[in-house]
Order: structure tokens, then C-alpha cells, then sequence
């Protein structure tokens, strides 16, 4: 059942104000300006109104200049910004910001992600539960983290394993690993795996990319080579035509494990794949395929209303960072939220299994 979502979130509609004035400067300083800010508010841990001086005038936040706390201010008083909208109206650009608002829904700001780990009244996964990372990316293809980085962070966060998923040979823009590369980055977990003994399991993966077609970039003797498989969209993502057919075949596809950020979402920029869920939900299941909620900020994808559906098809669930570095390990927090939100129970969810179920399902499947 879906818990219904969460409440109203000042945060999240004040970013959102201050990225529309964002979109129409016409210098590129003070386009940035508002971005950091609207990014600033989002990474807030608490809701902004706890930073309301008694003479109504707000503290100071880092990154967040005259101009954007005036418009702040003109929100948390009257609900909306007229400076804002006048300056829409005036852009010639209202089409354009309108869309950008409708690709916006259902995104949480940290202070959220964070309430709704407090939050007691929702079941599902929580921090304690949680045992390890099934989406990442090291210095073998586009991120800042080693493997033994990986390692320590993620004990440092109490968690029994990770998988290392760095993109496909398919995805060069990505800096995407050949099979030498994965052969060589293979050694490396094996002599990490060794000296951490039972404390920590590295797990080899990879995040293959799903063509327009649905199949997957990688041939299936290379895929068997590979401990876990996540396949994830990163093309046709702004296109409105239906991709029901593509996603179906995916989850069909032989060595898949997890269907990682299924719609290829962004915030305010792109809307990611269209599809009938409901069937591409019921093939996942179908597949024993783990449905994949990508904790990254901008991604959120799937989110706590989507996962609903998946939740009535029966699926399981990963919930994952998708970090680059270790920094950014705590996007998790992120997909943990939505999970609650949805009301995602805590055994369908592949992350809090002890390591063992999870190798055995890997293996078995
Ligand atoms: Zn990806």
C-alpha cells in the first residue's frame, strides 16, 4: 500500500521558485547563482522555516546570496513569489518553465529523505536494515572512488557489501570498462575480498546499458563473468513514445539482475522513458528481476508513487546510491526514503538481505 507520500515540502517548492528564476537570467553568473542556491535549499537538512530569524529576516546559508534569500522570504510569506512570476511572464519562456515544473514531481529534498528515515509510522527498509550498495562507480570508468575506498566507506556505514558497477564497454561517453579492464578490475576485488575476509564483500557487477531495442550492450558469455547485472536506460529518454516493448524485453533479458533507474529521469530536464509499468512491473517479476530505486538526488528514479505499482506486481527491490564517490554513498538515504514512502516491505528489498541470500540469489537466477 502506498503510504500516500509525504507532506508539503517548503524546501522542495522553494528550489523549485528559485530554479525557474534560474532559467530566465540572461547572464550566465546570476543563471548559477540561483542554481546554487535552488541546490542549496535542497540539500538543507531541516525544513528552511527553522532558519527564520524572530525579525523575520533569514540566517545565513551557505551559497545562497541577497537576491535568492529575498525571493526565499517573499515564498515562506505569502506561498509564492510574485518577483518570480513577473519575471517568467516577461521571459517569453513560460512554455518551457511549465515543463520544467512538470518534471519535478515527486522528488524529496534531503530534510524529506530525512524525515521520512525518522518517520515511525512508516514500515519498510530503514538505515539499520540496510546492508549494502548494489549501484556504484569507481575510478575504472566515471567516478573518484577506489575499490578499496568503496570498501572502507561502506563499513564506515555499517554495511556488509557492495557492488562495484561501473559502466559497460557499450557506454564509452562514460568512460565504460573493456573486458581487459573488468579482467584486471576482477583481480583487484578478489585480493580486496581476501584480505577483508568475512568484515566485507566486494561484489563484481557491471550497469549494462539497454539499447532501443531492449537488449542489453554486453554478450552473454561476457555477462557471466559478472557476479550482479544491473540494466539501465541511458538513451531515447526525452521522447514521449511509448517504450513498454523495450523495457518488457530488458527485464527478459538472460543475466539481468536489476533494472537500474528504469525511467532515465531528471530533474527539471528530462522526463525518461514512457511505459505501461504495470507490464514491465509483471515481467520483472516474472524474470525474478530486482527493480532498482536510484537514490542520486536528481534521479529519484523510480519514486515512491511508481513504486507502488511495483510493490502490487510483487517485485523485489534495490535500493542503491548510484555514487561516484564515496560522498555520495548517503544517496541511498535517498532511495531508503522512497521505499518507506512507498511502504515497500523491508524482505522484498534485495539490500537488506544477509550476504549469503544475496550471493545465492544472484547465483541462482
Ligand atoms: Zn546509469
Amino acid at each position: 500500500m502506498a503510504r500516500g507520500g509525504p507532506g508539503a515540502d517548503m524546501n522542495e517548492r522553494i528550489a523549485a521558485v528559485l530554479r525557474d528564476f534560474a532559467a530566465v537570467q540572461k547572464s550566465r553568473p546570476s543563471m548559477w547563482g540561483y542554481t546554487r542556491a535552488a541546490q542549496a535549499v535542497l540539500a538543507l537538512e531541516e525544513p528552511i522555516e527553522t532558519r527564520l530569524r524572530p525579525d523575520g529576516t533569514l540566517e545565513k546559508i551557505p551559497n545562497i546570496g541577497p537576491s535568492s534569500s529575498r525571493i526565499i522570504l517573499e515564498v515562506l510569506q505569502t506561498g509564492s513569489s510574485l518577483t518570480v512570476e513577473a519575471a517568467v511572464a516577461a521571459s517569453g519562456q513560460a512554455a518551457d518553465i511549465k515543463r520544467r515544473r512538470e518534471l519535478r514531481g515527486h522528488f524529496l529534498s534531503r530534510a524529506q529523505v530525512l524525515a521520512a528515515l525518522r518517520n515511525k509510522r512508516l514500515r519498510g527498509p530503514s538505515r539499520h536494515s540496510y546492508r549494502g550498495d548494489l549501484q556504484m562507480h569507481s575510478t575504472w570508468s566515471d567516478g573518484s572512488q577506489t575499490l578499496e575506498d568503496i570498501v572502507e566507506a561502506g563499513l564506515a556505514r555499517g554495511y556488509r557489501f557492495c557492488a562495484v558497477t561501473d559502466h559497460s564497454y557499450g557506454l564509452p561517453i562514460a568512460g565504460g570498462v573493456s573486458m581487459t579492464e573488468l579482467a584486471a578490475q576482477h583481480r583487484e576485488i578478489d585480493s580486496l575480498n581476501e584480505r577483508y575476509g568475512s568484515r566485507f564483500r566486494l561484489i563484481k557487477g557491471i550497469e549494462a546499458n539497454i539499447r532501443a531495442n531492449g537488449s542489453v550492450d554486453m554478450q552473454p558469455d561476457e555477462l557471466r563473468r559478472l557476479e550482479l547485472v544491473v540494466a539501465a536506460p541511458h538513451s531515447s529518454l526525452r521522447t514521449t513514445m511509448d517504450q513498454t516493448a523495450r523495457m518488457v524485453a530488458a527485464v527478459k533479458a538472460p543475466g539481468v539482475h536489476i533494472l537500474g533507474h528504469p525511467r532515465g529521469r531528471r530533474y527539471g530536464s528530462r522526463p525518461g522513458v514512457t511505459a505501461k509499468w504495470e507490464d514491465v512491473f509483471a515481467a520483472a517479476k516474472a524474470s525474478n528481476v530486482a527493480i532498482e530505486i536510484d537514490g542520486d538526488p536528481s534521479r529519484q528514479d523510480i519514486d515512491y508513487d511508481l513504486a507502488a505499482k511495483a510493490i502490487r506486481a510483487g517485485c523485489l527491490f534495490a535500493l542503491d546510491s548510484d555514487a561516484h564517490s564515496t560522498r555520495e554513498l548517503q544517496y541511498a538515504e535517498t532511495a531508503i526514503a522512497h521505499a518507506r514512502l512507498a511502504g515497500v516491505p523491508v524482505e522484498r528489498v534485495i539490500n537488506c538481505w544477509p550476504v549469503d541470500t544475496l550471493l545465492n540469489w544472484l547465483v541462482d537466477r
